[in-house]
């Protein structure tokens, strides 16, 4: 049986004060949870302040993204050994806006400059390397543009994220899949249920064709995209959708505290 796992995505948002006063609000609210991973990723900034805030008891933190090295002349990255540091356990590689397929700032920045979230599927794939290899859990990202879903090409954008993830990758059953329709992220719409549940179900098939049927049993698939409390239940009762990564309604207590019980039900 595999274990579910909300996570949630806190994005650019939340100061070390807020981030704690979530904790403190949200840790009555899921106290008695203990058949879920709760996992919160605030700004890196504060990391070491939620991971204490949070300190004994259900919720764990993770990080928004990584850096291959563990150190060196990399001004401005943060790698593994940080993040352990301040009491991170997961890292969510690769989400669509540093793969830099939602909100390129080119309006913002001109030239080269735009592609400064330009995560790809290699950066990816050493990112989860060096977050494997240092006993923290990747919660890699993959989905498809708008574009591509009316263009019938997501089952081969998302074969490809994922071919290209795992490549040269042990300890895949460790892994967490999040299934983020990039069309779905902040809009409010949402992948539906059973299109969900088959995309998921198609990234456990291709799990397992580059692994084998054992491990892919084994990895937690997640959806991501618009979820809340309201659509939650019927998202996570899919037999291949085995969690959620949360972004807008996880920033309040109330609101992401039930997407966790949804999961627990
Ligand atoms: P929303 O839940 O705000 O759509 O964000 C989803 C997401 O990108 C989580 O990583």
């Amino acid at each position: 049986m595999r274990q579910p796992v909300i996570a949630a995505n806190w994005k650019l948002n939340k100061t070390i004060q807020e981030a704690h006063a979530f904790i403190e609000d949200f840790k009555p609210l899921v106290a008695d949870i203990t058949n879920v991973e709760i996992v919160v990723c605030p700004v890196f900034t504060a990391l070491a302040a939620t991971s204490d805030a949070a300190k004994g008891s259900n919720i764990a933190t993770g990080a928004q993204d990584i850096f291959w090295k563990d150190n060196g002349a990399y001004t401005g990255e943060i790698s593994a050994p940080f993040l352990k540091d301040a009491g991170a356990q997961y890292v969510i590689i690769g989400h669509s806006e540093r793969r830099g397929r939602f909100g390129v700032p080119e309006a913002d920045l001109e030239g080269d400059a735009g592609k400064i979230f330009g995560d790809t599927d290699a950066s990816v794939n050493a990112k989860i390397k060096a977050t494997l290899a240092h006993d923290l859990i990747p919660i890699i990202c993959v989905g498809e543009t708008l574009d591509e879903r009316e263009t019938n090409r997501t089952d081969a954008v998302i074969e490809a994220q994922v071919k290209a993830a795992l490549a040269g990758i042990d300890g895949v059953e460790k892994t967490i899949f999040a299934y983020e329709p990039v069309w779905a992220i902040g809009t409010g719409k949402t992948c539906d249920s059973v299109e969900a549940g088959r995309v998921c179900g198609f990234i456990r098939n291709v799990i397992g064709n580059v692994t084998n049927q054992e491990v892919s049993a084994a990895v937690r698939i997640q959806y991501g995209g618009s979820v809340k409390a309201e659509n939650a239940a019927e998202l996570l009762s899919h037999p291949d959708i085995d969690g959620a990564l949360v972004g807008g309604a996880s920033l309040k207590a109330e609101t992401f505290a039930p997407i966790v019980e949804a999961a627990s039900d």
